[in-house]
């Protein structure tokens, strides 16, 4: 098969490096446009990298010298790419949405990593393993702006993607969850280079990141909704309670959760059999980014950890641990994703290979 030529907004940043990284030898997407800053623009990709190639390993030959762009022109990216991830960070929202946009009506299939779509109520919100229906709305969201092909796709934040799909996994299984207690621990690598000063995160643990609380309280509500009269409608029935820390670690978050059932409560080995036994859409369709078991629970009594579990299925699998019943909430958890791959860049990609395999990609 011909692979499908795709642009990277943000090529430069720590996700942007990721994309690059993790497209090296993908079977279906190869990387033929970079876009950044105007500051790294007219420069080969290589030499745009103002803090280095901050992801391991080299940076793949095939996208090293490519020039990268001005994220702002888009007519830059006509005849090279069919569709963008979009990785690039702006500290105005409106501009990141306008950007966004302007690609989406050019005629490429937008895949966000950034915060500025994921309240659009005409928006998915995807985790290909929860909600792949919500691709349907793409057609209402194209004639509604006069796309024609082109759309806007966004992958939620990297803190609830350590434990939603656990708890997506036992709303499926017919078990409502009316309570959920959950504080993060997440690596410093989220904050994108240089991130949180090394005075701040050495030896120290910092007890709030801007605007993610909000987020982790939200998003969930966003992907268990339902598409009605052409919008997602969000499905409040979680109490959610977030607290949001930065920890010193360099890539993996973990997430500690306790949770009460609204009537059915399940025992310890059922929620495990009904973790291991997860398995959604990306599975069903052997998607080349698809962990083969979404939620992998371990059983030692001191794991998940990052670093020993982040990597787990090439970094796209949640890892969990430790359930057991909780003297104030029913049950209580550890559950831990790799933030830069399921969270940010594999996640992206897992995503497009959905949307490419449902037939929404030119
Ligand atoms: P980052 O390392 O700071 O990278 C920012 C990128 O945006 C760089 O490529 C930068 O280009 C570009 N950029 C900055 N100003 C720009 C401008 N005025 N016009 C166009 N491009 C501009 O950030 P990151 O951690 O990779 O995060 C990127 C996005 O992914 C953010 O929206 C973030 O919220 C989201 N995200 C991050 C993570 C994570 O774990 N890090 C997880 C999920 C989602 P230059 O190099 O030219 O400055």
């Amino acid at each position: 098969m011909k692979k499908i030529p795709v642009g990277i907004l943000g090529a430069t940043g720590m996700v942007g490096q990721k994309y690059v990284q993790l497209l090296e030898n993908h079977p279906w997407f190869e990387v033929a446009y970079v876009a950044a800053s105007p500051q790294s623009a007219g420069k080969k990709y290589k030499d745009a990298l103002k803090n280095g190639w901050l992801v391991g390993g080299n940076i793949p030959e095939s996208v090293a010298s490519l020039i990268v762009e001005d994220v702002s022109d888009v007519a830059k990216a006509a005849k090279k790419c069919a569709f963008v991830f979009s990785a690039f960070e702006m500290p105005d929202k409106d501009m990141i949405r306008k950007y966004e946009e302007a690609y989406a009506a050019a005629g490429y299939p937008v895949f966000s990593n950034a915060s500025a779509h994921r309240a659009t109520e005409d928006v998915p919100m995807l985790i290909p393993e929860i909600n792949p229906q919500h691709l349907d709305i793409i057609p209402i969201q194209q004639k509604r702006r006069g796309w024609e092909k082109g759309f806007i796709v966004v992958k939620p934040n990297c803190s609830i993607q350590s434990y939603i799909a656990p708890i997506f996994a036992l709303l499926q299984a017919g078990y409502e969850v009316q309570k959920l207690i959950v504080t993060t621990m997440q690596a410093v690598s989220g904050a994108g280079y240089p991130g949180v000063a090394s005075w701040d995160i050495i030896d120290n643990v910092v007890p709030y990141i801007v605007g993610e609380e909000d987020k982790t309280q939200f998003e969930p509500y966003k992907i268990f909704g339902e598409i009605k009269g052409g919008k997602i409608v969000p499905r409040k029935t979680i109490e959610i309670s977030a607290t949001c820390t930065r920890v010193p670690v360099s890539d993996g978050h973990t997430a500690v959760v306790s949770l009460e059932f609204e009537k059915k409560k399940p025992s310890r080995e059922k929620i495990i059999e009904i973790w291991r036994s997860f398995r959604g859409e990306p599975q069903k369709l052997e998607l080349p980014f698809a962990p083969i078991q979404p939620i992998i629970y371990r059983e030692e009594p001191d794991r998940p950890q990052p670093r020993k579990d982040r990597d787990a299925d090439k970094g796209m699998a949640v890892t969990v641990g430790r359930l057991r019943e909780d003297n104030v909430f029913d049950f209580k958890f550890v559950s831990l994703s790799h933030n830069t791959i399921r969270g940010a860049a594999g996640g992206g990609i897992l995503n497009a290979e959905l949307a490419f395999k449902k037939g929404y990609l030119p």
